[in-house]
């Protein structure tokens, strides 16, 4: 199979030949009407899709496979289904649920919780009942209901336990992904040095209001060996925050999550995310029910990747690395981690600009859009 087009990243136009990898991708004559080529996109955090929550561990197999199946339409062809704070039994008939998934996209589990922050703020929306310090043992109880495939997980730094987990989790091949926090500037550095790479969705979740120094989210910016996710639905974050804080991190260290909940993809109505009722507002804004508090968005990849374009003023080449080649190197996903060079997997967008549109979307070689 040869797709031809203009590489989103390199500017270049290029014939991509492959099978279930690409053999080579090598210049060709640019033509006029060419769409942009882009390695398939990655999501490091969905809670749900299509009215199917992750989090329920009695969603059935074919949803979860339908939710995955509209997931791709959005260009993201791997993804980190993701387990929010909840019961220790219910974390893991969740995760237990999701490894029974047969499905190309799914590149593994995030753990997003429950070894968070306690108060109003950090704690976002995740039950305030469940959250606990870092536990190895509940750890390994946990992977071993994921079959082994946890990815990634978000915790944060101020448990006294943190940079022994955060270590420990590092060591085991997890990425770590500090969130959901109100640690200070001293447990912060403790958990970078033991090894965590990512802030997850950077100026969520965090106490409120901030002092101006010092401040955990400058903090956490002004760290060069910490990525840093971001839900660019234009809701989550004021513009000037996303503008400064990608232009701080640079091109090499954004990274584009959606976050998206069940609601993601539906009308207006209530939806559920773990053990919390949730509405999907008409103007796009997934919240605890009856208030007006953040739980999780509604977003598409596709949409996120022209938000950061629009409000970030990012080009479209460092717009394509945040959902491609950022995210896979963070989780080392192996065949995903070079964007569009022989040897990797054939996960292939096809797609159009202003406005953004997906025209195909190949995996593994197979077109599935
Ligand atoms: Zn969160």
């Amino acid at each position: 199979m040869i797709c031809s087009g203009i590489h989103a990243v390199t500017g270049e136009s290029i014939a991509v030949e492959f099978d279930r990898v690409i053999h080579s991708a090598r210049p060709t004559q640019a033509s006029l009407d060419a769409p942009y080529l882009a390695p398939g996109f990655v999501d490091l955090q969905i809670n749900g899709f299509a009215g199917v929550d992750f989090n329920d561990p009695n969603a059935s197999l074919e949803d979860i496979g339908r939710a995955l199946d509209a997931i791709l339409a959005t260009g993201v062809t791997r993804c980190l289904p993701t387990v929010i704070t909840g019961s220790p039994d219910a974390m893991c008939a969740s995760l237990r649920n999701l490894a029974r998934v047969r499905h190309g996209a799914i590149a593994g589990f995030h753990i997003e919780g429950p070894h968070i922050g306690p108060d109003d703020g950090p704690r976002g929306a995740h039950p305030a009942r469940w959250v606990r310090p870092p536990d190895l043992d509940e750890f390994a109880r946990m992977q071993d209901a994921a079959d082994g495939r946890i990815r990634l997980a978000t915790v944060s730094p101020h448990w006294p336990e943190s940079p022994r987990y955060i270590a420990a989790l590092v060591n085991a091949g997890v990425t770590v992904a500090i969130g959901h926090t109100g640690a200070n500037k001293t447990q912060i550095a403790a958990a970078v040095d033991a090894g965590a790479t990512l802030s997850t969705h950077l100026g969520n979740a965090a106490p409120s209001p901030l002092p101006k120094f010092p401040n955990l989210l400058l903090d956490q910016l002004a760290e060069d060996r910490l990525t840093a996710g971001f839900i660019a639905d234009g809701l989550h974050l004021d513009d000037a925050f996303l503008r400064v804080a990608v232009r701080a991190k640079g091109p090499a260290r954004t990274v584009l999550v959606t976050d998206a909940a069940a609601p993601a993809g539906m009308a207006p109505g209530s939806y559920r995310l773990g053990e919390l009722d949730v509405d999907l507002t008409a103007d796009d804004r997934v919240v605890l029910a009856g208030t007006s508090k953040l739980a999780g968005s509604a977003l598409r990849m596709d949409r996120a990747i022209a938000n950061l374009m629009r409000i970030a003023q990012v080009p479209l080449n460092g717009a394509i690395s945040a959902v491609t080649t950022n995210p896979a190197r963070l989780i080392r996903l192996q065949g995903l981690t070079n964007g569009l060079a022989p040897g990797d997997c054939a996960d292939l967008v096809v797609f159009r600009t202003l406005p953004m549109r997906i025209e195909a979307v190949y995996l593994n070689g197979e077109r599935v859009v």
